[in-house]
């Protein structure tokens, strides 16, 4: 992971609307070097929408976001997506082989890293167990591919990303408990050099949080 560009991240009294009605009002969290960070809020209190401003999907209206000081409005998206590796809610999957579908948050990964990244997700013995392994086409699975077997491939690529930050929208949503436990397991090895933002509804995901926030309102607590 590049560190060179990478530091601090500021969240600071930001606000934001999508169009008339105010999501984020006022929020300001005190992010840490590195660890856990949980997010909790009810559905619509703007936790995905933190992610993805972070993510500069859209700019903030107002406030402080920065990295290492520099306004996230201000880096050159190819910085930033070397910072961060992310799962979000939806995962966008293209008509190649699976390799290829997780490749793409590391281009020049080897066969290897991406079977290490598909373990630590979980994915790796369902995706042995297809016809042609690793080199199925997504394509000829149509939509039986589950949601949480997209999920997982969503999450293999956040982990081959290997990002010194790595945000992280419901990522155990749709599992089962044993491959919760996996993922969550493979996120409290991976926590020690790196900044997780982790938001969940669920408490066994919380467990494994250095600290928790709540969204509540437009703001955080
Ligand atoms: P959940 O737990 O259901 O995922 P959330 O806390 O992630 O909810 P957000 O997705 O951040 O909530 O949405 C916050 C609010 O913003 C909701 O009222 C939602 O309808 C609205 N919203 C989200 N995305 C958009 C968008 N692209 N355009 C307009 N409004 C949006
Ligand atoms: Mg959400």
């Amino acid at each position: 992971a590049d560190q060179t560009t990478y530091g601090q991240v500021t969240i600071e009294d930001v606000t934001f609307a999508y169009e008339k009605e105010t999501i984020l009002d006022g929020v300001s969290l005190d992010v840490p070097k590195q660890g856990i960070l949980g997010i909790v809020g009810k559905s619509g209190s703007g936790k995905s929408t933190l992610l993805k401003l972070l993510m500069r999907f859209w700019d903030v209206d107002s406030g402080k976001l920065a990295i290492a000081d520099r306004e996230i409005g201000k880096i050159n998206t190819e910085d930033l997506r070397r910072m961060q590796g992310y799962m979000i809610q939806e995962t966008h999957l293209f008509c190649d082989s699976i390799a290829e579908n997780i490749r793409i948050a590391k281009l020049d990964a080897t066969r290897e890293e991406i079977e290490e990244a598909c373990k630590k997700a979980s994915i790796h013995d369902f995706i042995l167990s297809l016809p042609q392994g690793y080199d199925t086409p997504v394509g000829e699975l149509g939509d039986t591919l589950s949601g949480g077997e997209r999920q997982r491939i969503g999450l293999a690529r956040a982990f081959l990303h290997d990002a010194p930050m790595m945000l992280l929208d419901e990522p155990t949503s749709n599992l089962d408990s044993l491959n919760e436990s996996v993922i969550l397991r493979s996120l409290r090895e991976e926590r020690g050099d790196k900044l997780i933002l982790l938001v969940s509804h669920r408490d066994s995901a919380m467990r494994i949080a250095d600290q928790v926030y709540q969204m509540k309102e437009g703001r955080v607590s």
